[in-house]
């Protein structure tokens, strides 16, 4: 069965550090640096995106800032439509000397090159990245991409819901490939394991084979929350 694979690529970024609280040993190293900006973060969404495709990306940072506004009382992101400029681009794996992003701001930016997808090392099988920069235990600037020519509509919501987990800190809920004591391989977690429902799950399936329509994940599910609440000591 085909999947779309999301992954996250991370430049010189510790993971791992500055945790608020520990997780059971499966996921205790699943959870990368948080945002540092304690406030609400503006999420700039590039203007190329559809307006439906901009309103999908806006009912995915909803999502997160329902978790936050109860968990911590106030809003992740604040959101705005703009039009980058091609300095706002990562160029290739590890360039981590794109501007318009800082601990207060980051792009949510449309890709469909396939040449500039691939210098990003990513295939096909990516919809989307959130390519984030930093050192020691805190991000400096991160950037998310959606690849519209390799989403499937239908699943828009969900990958961009997914990033956007990256964006907060979460790495995946198990590792696809790999696994170990602290980061379970996803393997051994068949549905319905609350690590296979998560958002932050790091596949999607292109075809669910009891409805023969595409998997949507569109709601935050327990395990994210509680991930999400323990980086940020919302328990
Ligand atoms: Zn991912």
């Amino acid at each position: 069965m085909r999947c779309v694979i999301f992954i996250t690529l991370l430049a010189s970024l510790g993971m791992g550090c500055g945790r608020k609280c520990e997780l059971p040993e499966p996921q205790s190293a699943s959870l990368m640096a948080p945002l540092e900006y304690e406030s609400t973060v503006k999420v700039k969404i590039d203007s190329s995106f559809s307006p439906f495709q901009q309103l999908e990306i806006r009912q995915a940072v909803m999502q997160w800032n329902r978790f936050s506004d109860e968990k911590l009382r106030y809003a992740f992101f604040a959101t705005e439509v703009a039009t980058p400029t091609g300095a706002d681009r990562p160029k290739n794996i590890g360039d981590c000397d794109f501007s318009g992003s800082s601990d207060s701001e980051f792009w949510i930016l449309r890709e469909e090159d396939s040449g500039r997808w691939k210098s990003l090392g990513l295939t096909n099988s990516n919809p989307g990245v959130t390519i984030r920069c930093g050192s020691g235990s805190s991000i400096s600037q991160q950037v998310i991409f959606l690849n519209t020519s390799l989403v499937d509509p239908r699943q828009f919501v969900s990958v961009a819901l997914h990033e956007l987990g990256h964006a907060v800190g979460l790495d995946h809920s198990c590792q696809l490939a790999g696994g170990s004591k602290d980061f379970v391989a996803c393997g051994s977690v068949g549905s319905p394991h609350p690590y296979r429902e998560a958002v932050m799950y790091p596949a999607l399936r292109s075809i669910l084979p009891l409805t023969g329509q595409p998997e949507k994940k569109e709601v935050l599910m327990g395990n994210d929350h509680e991930r999400a609440a323990c980086l940020y000591g919302a328990q």
